[in-house]
This record gives structure tokens, C-alpha cells and sequence, in this order.
């Protein structure tokens, strides 16, 4: 229920400078992703929104109020991370009610609480058991749980499916998206290195770049129109192609970058480039072609369906309909 506002935040760990000067506004009720490469600071501004980390210099605002000096428990945040630290002699239940019992809430209010939050995860078959009863997913829902009956303002979360497999991890994922949907007023600020999470789960995304905001945007924003060749690169899977030299500069640019989606192969040669096919990927739905055509690294083109070709096959190219990103010198798009 709040709205979240930094101005010229900076974090220093002795004479480190971690975070370099971050404006940024989260909207109450918004969905908001920081992505970013390992070490560029993601976690380092969850903690500085939670009030874990103090703030080196700037001001942090919580609904126009400043909470530089404001401790975590007095936010009214909730915070799940990686690992998700349960009690192992307490039961469901009771992890997810334990802070309400240090708070001395009346057992029939700890009952609804906790019923609500399990009935919103699905896990109220669980309630009785203990953590090592339970799968890794079903402990992570648990840890979730135990934040949505703090009943916080911001749910805060660090990167907190990495530690599941891959279907646990889609499943989960969807959870999020949907307790996103019942609890529209509550601000969400979610961290992780995974862009597949960044583009479904985001009504924003921010992308950092070494204590810095690169770009905010939604993510159709980012994927269309990303602002330096950083974000062109990061955001996106496959990742877009690139090509310098003479292949950016038929295009007047210094860096071309082209989606593999961007790019057809032609039957009758009429392409603007040729080169040989490598390798193929096949993933049921799409296929994946990795094409030599003399740039610094194959590109990548993405059929969907079958493709019918060979191996070694010599290709002919081109973008459709000129859907291609012109980056200049300074890695920033040319108009
Ligand atoms: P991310 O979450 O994006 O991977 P972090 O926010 O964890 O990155 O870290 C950003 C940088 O800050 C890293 O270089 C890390 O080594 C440094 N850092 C994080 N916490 C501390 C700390 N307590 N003391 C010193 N350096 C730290
Ligand atoms: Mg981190």
C-alpha cells in the first residue's frame, strides 16, 4: 500500500561505492523488478528499501515520508529470500503464525490470518506438518506465507525461486503472478537475474547496471525499445544478435542489433545476407538456427515449428520488416 520513492540513494561499503546515485519511483500497488548482472547491487537496494541497510547518502520515502533512519520492523515490510529460513521444530502452522504470537495476537486472529494467507497459496492441506515434511516448492510458499499474514505495505522479495528446480520454479512463478492479483494494494519489489521471470512477473522492470539504473520500463518497452546495447543484450531469449563492421555500417550504425525472431531465411536468395547454417536447436515449438554469415559471432534465428533444412546448409537472410536496433558509438540507439 505504499508508494516507494528514491532520490539519489547511495550506498558505500567503506570506500566501495556499491550504489551510485539512484532516482527511482515504485508506484503503490505496482509490480517492480530489478534485474541485472551478478554484484551490480540488486540485493544491495532491497536491503536499503527494507531499512536492513542504512542508506549511505540521499532519502528514501515511504508515501512521502522519509524513512532513512526508520527501522526495518517499523516499515511495514515483508521480505522472502533464496533460502527460506523456517523453524524445523514448529510446524507450518505455527512458523506462519510465529510472529504473530510474539505480538501476542489472540488465537482466533492467528487462526484467520493464517488460514487466508494458506488458502491464497494453496498450502492449507500443510498446516500441521513440519518443514521437513515438505517439498523445497512447498517450503518456499510457506516463507511466503509467513509474510502475507505480517499483512505488510511491501512485499520484498531476493531471487526467491533460484533455489528450486526448473518446473517448481515455473509453478511457483505463477503463484507470485497471482498473489500479485489478490493483493493489488501491496507494493512488490522482486529481485533476480533471470529476465524470463523479469519479463512475466514485472509491471516494471529496472534494470541495474554496476549501482546504477540502466532502464526502467515495462518489459514490452524494454524488449522494443531498450535504450543502450547493455539492455538490448540482457533483456531477451535468446539473446539479440549483434554485428559490427561492415554489417553496421551498410546500416549506418555501430552496432546492429537484430532479434532472432527478426530474422527470415529466404528460399529464393532475394536475403541480404548469407551465410551457413551450424547448429540447430530444436525446442518442439521453435526451432533455433545458428547461422555463420562472417559476423564476430553466429546469429541466431528463431523458425517456429519444423525446419526442414541441413545441417550446413548455405542460407540466404533478412530482417523483417525492419525490425532492426541501430546503436552508435556510444552504445546508446540512433534515431
Ligand atoms: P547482486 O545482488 O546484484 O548480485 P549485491 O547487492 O549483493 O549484488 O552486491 C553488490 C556489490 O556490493 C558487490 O560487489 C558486493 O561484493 C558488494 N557488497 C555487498 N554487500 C557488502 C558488504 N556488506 N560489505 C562490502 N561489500 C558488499
Ligand atoms: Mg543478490
Amino acid at each position: 500500500m505504499a508508494n516507494i520513492e528514491l532520490k539519489a540513494v547511495r550506498k558505500s561499503y567503506g570506500a566501495v561505492e556499491v550504489i551510485k546515485g539512484i532516482d527511482l519511483d515504485i508506484k503503490k500497488g505496482e509490480f517492480m523488478v530489478f534485474v541485472g548482472p551478478s554484484g551490480c547491487g540488486k540485493s544491495t537496494l532491497l536491503r536499503l528499501i527494507s531499512g536492513l541497510e542504512q542508506i549511505t547518502s540521499g532519502d528514501m520515502m515511504f508515501d512521502g515520508e522519509r524513512v532513512n533512519n526508520v527501522i526495518p520492523s517499523k516499515r511495514g515490510i515483508a521480505m522472502v529470500f533464496q533460502s527460506y529460513a523456517l523453524y524445523p521444530h514448529m510446524t507450518v502452522f505455527d512458523n506462519m503464525a510465529f510472529g504473530m504470537q510474539l505480538a501476542k495476537a489472540t488465537k482466533a486472529e492467528q487462526d484467520e490470518r493464517v488460514r487466508k494467507a494458506a488458502d491464497l497459496l494453496q498450502i492449507d492441506h500443510l498446516l500441521d506438518r513440519l518443514p521437513k515434511q515438505l517439498s523445497g516448492g512447498q517450503r518456499q510458499r510457506v516463507a511466503i506465507g509467513r509474510a502475507i499474514v505480517r499483512d505488510p505495505r511491501v512485499f520484498l522479495f531476493d531471487e526467491p525461486l533460484s533455489n528450486l528446480d526448473a518446473a517448481l520454479r515455473v509453478q511457483t512463478r505463477l503463484e507470485i503472478a497471482k498473489l500479485h492479483h489478490d493483493m493489488q494494494d501491496v507494493t512488490m519489489v522482486y529481485v533476480t537475474h533471470d529476465q524470463v521471470e523479469a519479463m512475466t512477473l514485472a509491471d516494471r522492470i529496472c534494470v541495474l547496471r554496476d549501482g546504477m539504473v540502466e532502464q526502467v520500463g515495462t518489459p514490452a518497452e524494454l524488449y522494443d525499445s531498450p535504450n543502450s546495447t547493455f539492455v538490448a543484450g540482457f533483456i531477451g531469449s535468446p539473446k539479440m544478435n549483434f554485428m559490427t563492421g561492415a554489417f553496421a555500417d551498410a546500416f549506418d550504425c555501430t552496432t546492429l542489433g537484430i532479434r532472432s525472431e527478426h530474422i527470415e531465411v529466404v528460399e529464393d536468395g532475394s536475403g541480404i545476407w548469407t551465410g551457413k547454417v551450424i547448429h540447430t536447436e530444436d525446442l518442439g515449438s521453435d526451432h533455433f538456427l545458428f547461422i555463420e554469415i562472417g559476423s564476430d559471432e553466429p546469429i541466431i534465428v528463431r523458425q517456429s515449428g519444423k525446419w526442414f533444412g541441413k545441417l550446413g546448409a548455405e542460407v540466404s537472410l533478412k530482417p523483417v520488416d525492419g525490425n532492426v536496433h541501430r546503436f552508435g558509438q556510444d552504445d546508446k540507439p540512433l534515431g
